[in-house]
């Protein structure tokens, strides 16, 4: 089994002439961790990848592969040379060579024998249920074969560092779930650290042990997936991992990490790392599973947490309904039950305050 690399980027900077895609960007990634960059398009994602993996320069700032400075000034060690493996969203095999030749193709430098290459292809290839297809050229292979192949050429060379932009952006969804556990299982397998960039909330919550949030061209937060849900550090980052509804207020009351806040003659209570004065301006966010109906002859008064709402929408999900619900103060949506709501039917709504989060609201609203 490999060892995997750790990664190190310290403030790395890197434009296009007046767009900065790389802004200060700093990250510590352990050596056989699976990290998954999660960020918007357009927050930097590809740029970081591609210079750790050497096919861009940052300007400043440094990269460090384990003890190696691969890149920082005029210090730019070749992509080759930085013992990792790249699978691209689009696949890249080459068009002239067969699945077992592209896998082939990576073992190229290595000083192995034909008989000793062509096994760890064909073990490869049947690792990733090609077994039968190495004959095969990429046009005579389906978008997920295709990228089946990518992986495999990715991990038979056992690199230290694999790379992943995007490698399930042009998979229908019930192939992309298949792939996406063949992925994380082989890749953990394999021993190397995985870096993977997505702009999939769901796939970055499968995949990793770790999540870093992209934004313009920083790190907002680098943390576990139940960390990045349960305490975002920023209502950016909430946002950008699942809202069901957000409230804005003033506190009335601020006691450790719980803040009441009141909406215009409803109280909400929610979880907060901030401290807050009394009339300070906040924003709630909530969780989409924060919400939950109560029956409509519960009395409110000055209760918080419960809120008078109107069903606006609702959704068949298999598992039961999820329904969007007006309130005085803002929609609600994902609020699920096994029984279905009908549309512009009076509730009440309880709000969970474990998945309610407060932030300071001195600016607009994101
Ligand atoms: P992401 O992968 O998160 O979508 P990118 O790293 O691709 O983000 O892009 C970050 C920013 O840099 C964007 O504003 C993008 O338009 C710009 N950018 C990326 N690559 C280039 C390039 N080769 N030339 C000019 N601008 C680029």
């Amino acid at each position: 089994m490999t060892t995997g690399h750790s990664i190190k980027v310290k403030h790395a900077t890197k434009s296009y002439g007046a767009l900065t895609a790389l802004n200060g960007f700093s990250i510590d990634i352990k050596a056989e961790k699976f990290t998954v960059l999660l960020g918007p398009s357009g927050s930097g994602k590809s740029t970081l990848i591609r210079s750790i993996a050497g096919i861009e320069k940052i300007d400043s700032g440094s990269i460090f592969l384990g003890e190696n400075e691969v890149n920082r000034g005029s210090i730019n060690v070749a992509p080759e040379k930085r013992n990792l493996a790249m699978v691209f969203q689009d696949y890249a095999l080459w068009p002239h060579l067969t699945a077992a030749e592209n896998v082939a193709y990576a073992l190229k430098r290595r000083k192995l024998d034909d008989h000793k290459v062509g096994k760890r292809v064909r073990d490869m290839l049947e690792r990733v249920g090609l077994g039968e297809k190495g004959a095969n050229y990429p046009h005579q292979l389906s978008g997920g074969e295709q990228q089946r192949v990518a992986l495999a050429r990715a991990i038979v060379a056992r690199p230290a560092l694999l790379l992943f932009d995007e490698p399930l952006s042009n998979l229908d969804a019930d192939l992309r779930e298949r792939l996406r556990i063949e992925i994380a299982t082989l890749t953990r397998e394999s021993g190397a650290t995985a870096l993977y960039i997505t702009h999939d909330q769901s796939e970055a919550f499968a995949l990793a042990d770790r999540i870093g949030v992209l934004r313009s061209g920083s790190l907002e937060q680098y943390d576990t997936p139940e960390n990045i849900y349960h305490n975002p550090s920023t209502p950016f980052v909430a946002r950008f991992t699942g809202l069901g509804g957000t409230f804005v207020g003033h506190v009335v009351e601020s006691a450790k990490s719980v803040v009441t806040v009141d909406l215009g003659g409803s109280f909400l209570q929610a979880r907060t790392n901030e401290k807050f004065k009394k009339k300070d301006l906040v924003e709630v966010l909530l969780r989409p599973t924060a919400s939950k109906f109560l029956t409509t002859n519960t009395k409110i008064g000055s209760t918080p947490n419960l809120l008078a709402g109107k069903v606006l929408d609702t959704a068949y999900r298999g598992r039961g309904y999820e329904h969007l619900v007006e309130t005085k103060f803002g929609p609600i949506s994902s609020v699920f039950d096994l029984k279905q709501r009908a549309r512009g039917t009076n509730c009440i709504i309880e709000v969970d305050i474990q998945a309610s989060m407060a932030f300071p609201l001195t600016k607009k609203v994101e």
